[in-house]
């Protein structure tokens, strides 16, 4: 076996620990480790060269008792049915934490799309969202942006979904542009919600966010976005990286510039003045807050000891092994957890999906006003059932989210 532990396996174990300190009814804790449904789909997709590939594609519904089924939709090599059922279920703990009336669900492509045309893009998203036609809809199950995928992927599920119905359904997807009914604030509103998380926990510390030095792993949306708000609060960017490698500059960097250097040349490595570091290097920087924005497994046994930051918050799904997890936690090291720290995104979505509705739009202050306010009380939700629990806050959030599920689950019963 080698080293890497599976998503799926993390998170069945993440629902052990949480379903052991509630004492949750073994039926349920069986009922929960198991996905509602799974539909895997092989999409079919003419590239440009004329040749047809076959891609291969699913769509995950972990559970629906609070709510239609919501979660992303990712495009990458490494996808198996594993890892999105293994997201599918965080998402579910995650809208339970964060008390939006969905439940969790995730979908994901084995594709590599640094290596597809935009137009191969489209016809890849038309099929796929063609083939999970029958099981998405807006009071059914929501998809959004994950893993490279954006708000131009969102556009072409919506106009495939509405094509289908035969009039617009805006309501089916979320991470929209604007321009088709997308919210003001959802493409920074996962980076906002692990800034905001970032900075309770570090009044929580007596820890002033202003000069605190960050390390950003992951230059995606949620990493570029949370690396730029974080800098925009006062914060000090002493290190970044992507799937390329990272840069260090202990005087600080200026993330709009790295952001424009990326765009340039694919990557923020050889920026000047800066030295060259390794995504391992990354994680072990001496920094007060560490955001690990890329995809899973990435602090482990391995590394947890190496770990110098005062805070890490999650900005990825599933960076923390719970190995790792308890290292930290043993080291003094504040963990902010996924299901927590990344639910600004959906939150958000969940303010598109109401705006879309209701045939509104807010402004941005309104939606970040309220992303604000309900990430807080998340936070202090969680904070305060750790203490409590004298446990770590991943512990806490899952016992929250959990919790929550479950006890919809008994209020609903079961029928048939
Ligand atoms: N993919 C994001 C997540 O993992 C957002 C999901 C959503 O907005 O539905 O939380």
């Amino acid at each position: 076996m080698g080293e890497t532990q599976s998503a799926l396996s993390v998170a069945c174990e993440q629902l052990r620990i949480a379903a052991e300190k509630l004492k949750l009814d073994p039926g349920i804790h069986e009922m929960l480790k198991h996905p509602r449904r799974s539909l895997i789909v092989s999409i079919n997709v003419k590239m440009d060269n004329g040749n047809v590939c076959t891609f291969s594609g699913c769509r995950v519904q972990h559970n629906d008792a609070r709510g239609p089924f919501k979660g992303g939709i990712r495009y990458h090599p490494n996808v198996s049915l594993d890892e999105v059922t293994a997201l599918a279920m965080w998402m579910t703990w995650k809208c339970a934490v964060v008390d939006i009336p969905y439940g969790g669900a995730k979908g994901g492509v084995c594709c590599n799309p640094k290596e597809m045309s935009k137009a191969e893009l489209e016809r890849l998203t038309r099929r796929y969202t063609t083939l999970i036609f029958d099981i998405i809809g807006p009071y059914r199950d929501v998809p959004a942006p994950d893993v490279y995928t954006d708000a131009q992927t969102m556009a072409w599920i919506m106009d495939t979904y509405s094509q289908l119905k035969g009039y617009s359904v805006p309501e089916c997807v979320t991470g929209k542009p604007i321009s088709v009914g997308g919210s003001e604030g959802r493409a920074e509103a996962t980076s906002l919600g692990v800034v905001v998380c970032a900075r309770e926990a570090a009044k929580n510390l007596g820890l002033k966010l202003k000069g605190a030095t960050v390390a950003v792993q992951g230059y995606g949306n949620v990493g570029w976005n949370a690396a730029k708000i974080a800098y925009d609060m006062g914060c000090k960017i002493v290190a970044v990286s992507d799937s390329t490698g990272g840069i260090y500059c202990e005087k600080g960097l200026n993330p709009y510039k790295i952001y424009q250097h990326k765009s340039k040349t694919g990557s923020v490595t050889n920026y000047e003045k800066c030295k060259n570091i390794t995504n391992e290097e990354l994680l072990e920087t001496k920094c007060d807050i560490l955001i690990p924005a890329a995809l899973e497994n990435q602090i482990t046994k391995k590394n947890a000891n190496k770990i110098k930051a005062k805070i890490v918050a999650e900005g990825a799904n599933g960076p923390t092994t719970p190995e790792a997890d308890k290292a930290l936690h043993e080291k003094g090291i504040l963990l902010v957890p996924d299901i927590l720290a990344n639910s600004g995104g959906v939150t958000a979505s969940y303010y598109e999906w109401v705006q879309n509705l209701t045939r509104e739009h807010w402004t941005v202050e309104e939606v970040n006003r309220k992303l604000e306010d309900k990430m807080v009380k998340a936070f202090n939700d969680v904070h305060k059932l750790a203490k409590k629990e004298k446990s770590d806050m991943r512990t806490a959030a899952l016992m929250l989210g959990v919790g929550r599920v479950a006890e919809a689950i008994k209020t609903l019963g079961l029928w048939p």
